[in-house]
């Protein structure tokens, strides 16, 4: 988060001011008739501005916005007396001697002047725009750095999608009955926080005007009938195998909107800290060996925190619907009546898949994938795990929770009729900064050299296809195999 300081620093002072002009129906001069000026005179309509363009010669695009009135008028060449009553002019023709005589005339006049792509000859510069209007985010690198400026803008176009200005005009169109409805500063705001977050503000995005405005008088209607217990919801949530590069826009947009997040340990702080400052952070994390917060504990929290009104994140390493137990919380949610959505993640196979270049189905190698658990709820489960279903060379096997019984593993699916020198991959912290792999045909992989993190969430790929990851070829594999 940045926070401005209030306290001047005269070393190094903000380099330009950010205002909002109201440019409807006031005179622009615009000079130049190239294709820099042509982008301006759009962008200076969209505004509404009434423009007064000055070129000798126009560009196909510039005789165009003549011809259709965008632009009220054309001078051909550039008088001082033309700025009398402009509000702004931009310079685009490119002519230095222009540029200087426009520049003097308007000094004296006070009306100030950007010189198209010289930033030392501007007194304000253009900054990149997203428009969502009436959401309008402006972006500005001091005048020096425009690229990156567009690329920050591009980031916020993924993070404020196009529905939002839908969104603002029927907050805006909804603020007056909210306004009487709801007497305190700290009401209002819990229900605007309420609307424009999470699920409900997903649905308005979607809708049509008017629509958008009912749906949010209806909302008001729910939060003034239950108080603080109205709307309260569970989003399961997929954080993907640990990058939070991984996760879906809807998963950080929850994650940036949830009240109270109940997270599994494989999240990794990097996602955690996308959270809200205010937002309470659980850890409800089962880790193998360890001891772990009890399921019902978990889904009494959940179901307690949506009751009174929050925003309840579950969020859970890689996807949330495999072995996440997300099907158990969610039907635990929904036999009390407590709304639940699910976002999707990356599962951890995936992820894997990618980081090391192997492709899970393969032309002519392997036509279909499973996910598989090697480790089951009890140990009679895990014992009567069927192997000779799984033992198919046409697939690949993405074994989770199997880490600690690779000698098994190994040992049933030979037995089972896999052939001993089907390639398998180990890998540890998929998709994380010390992430490890290790190759080796399945009947040496209990014979691999021990991982680093010997308590890594790990998972192990078998098939044909793993011989088509880049890494397989390297020296790992030719020395275990020689032992
Ligand atoms: N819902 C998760 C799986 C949870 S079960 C998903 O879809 O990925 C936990 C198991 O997932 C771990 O024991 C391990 O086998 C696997 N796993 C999760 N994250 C992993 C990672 N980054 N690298 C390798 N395996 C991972």
């Amino acid at each position: 988060m940045l926070h401005l300081s209030s306290r001047p620093d005269p070393a190094n002072p903000m380099p330009y001011f950010p205002i909002f002009l109201d440019l409807r129906g006031r005179t622009v001069l615009l000079a130049g008739g190239g294709e820099a000026a042509a982008s301006k005179a759009r962008l200076l309509a969209r505004a509404g501005a009434d423009i007064l363009l000055v070129a000798p010669s126009l560009c196909e695009e510039m005789a165009e916005l003549l011809e259709t009135g965008v632009i009220r008028r054309r001078e051909k060449a550039f008088r001082p007396d033309l700025l009398d009553g402009a509000i702004i002019a931009i310079d685009g023709s490119g002519d230095p001697d222009l540029t200087d005589r426009i520049r003097s005339a308007a000094f004296s006049r006070n009306v100030p002047v950007n010189v198209v792509d010289v930033p030392e000859q501007c007194d304000f510069t253009v900054p990149a725009i997203l428009d969502r209007s009436p959401v309008i985010v402006a972006v500005s690198t001091g005048g020096g750095a425009p690229a990156l400026a567009r690329n920050i803008r591009q980031r916020l176009e993924a993070a404020i999608p196009a529905g939002y200005a839908g969104l603002a005009k029927a907050a805006a169109n909804a603020r007056a009955s909210v306004r009487d409805a709801l007497s305190t500063t700290r009401d209002r705001q819990r229900f605007w926080d309420r609307v424009l977050s999470g699920t409900l503000a997903e649905r308005l995005m979607a809708m049509e005007g008017d629509a958008a405005v009912t749906e949010i008088e209806a909302e008001l209607s729910r939060f003034i009938a239950g108080g603080r217990d109205a709307g309260g919801s569970v989003i399961l949530v997929g954080a993907g195998p640990g990058d939070p590069g991984l996760l879906t826009l809807h998963a950080a947009r929850a994650i940036g909107s949830a009240d109270i997040i109940l997270h599994d340990a494989l999240v990794p702080d990097s996602i955690l800290s996308l959270a809200r400052r205010e937002t309470r952070l659980v850890s409800v994390g089962k880790r193998a060996g360890c001891r772990s917060v009890p399921q019902e504990f978990t889904n009494r929290l959940m179901a307690a925190c949506a009751r009174k009104g929050m925003r309840v994140v579950r969020l859970k390493g890689g996807d949330p619907f495999i072995f996440g137990r997300a099907g158990e919380e969610a039907e635990f949610l929904r036999d009390r009546g407590v709304s639940v959505t699910a976002i999707p993640g990356i599962t951890a196979a995936m992820g894997a898949a990618a980081q090391l270049g192997l492709p899970l189905t393969h032309r002519g190698v392997a036509r279909s994938m499973r996910v598989v658990t090697a480790h089951c709820r009890t140990s009679g489960e895990t014992d009567a795990i069927d192997w000779v279903k799984l033992a198919d060379p046409g697939t690949t096997l993405a074994l989770y929770m199997g880490r600690d019984r690779l000698g098994e593993i190994s040992a049933s699916l030979i037995a089972a009729g896999l052939p001993p020198d089907t390639p398998a991959a180990l890998v540890a912290n998929a998709c994380r900064p010390d992430a490890e792999v290790r190759f080796a045909a399945i009947k040496d992989l209990p014979n691999a050299p021990a991982l680093t993190d010997q308590g890594a969430p790990s998972l192990i790929l078998v098939g044909d296809a793993v011989a088509h990851a880049p890494g397989w070829a390297v020296a790992d594999v030719a020395r275990i195999s020689a032992a």
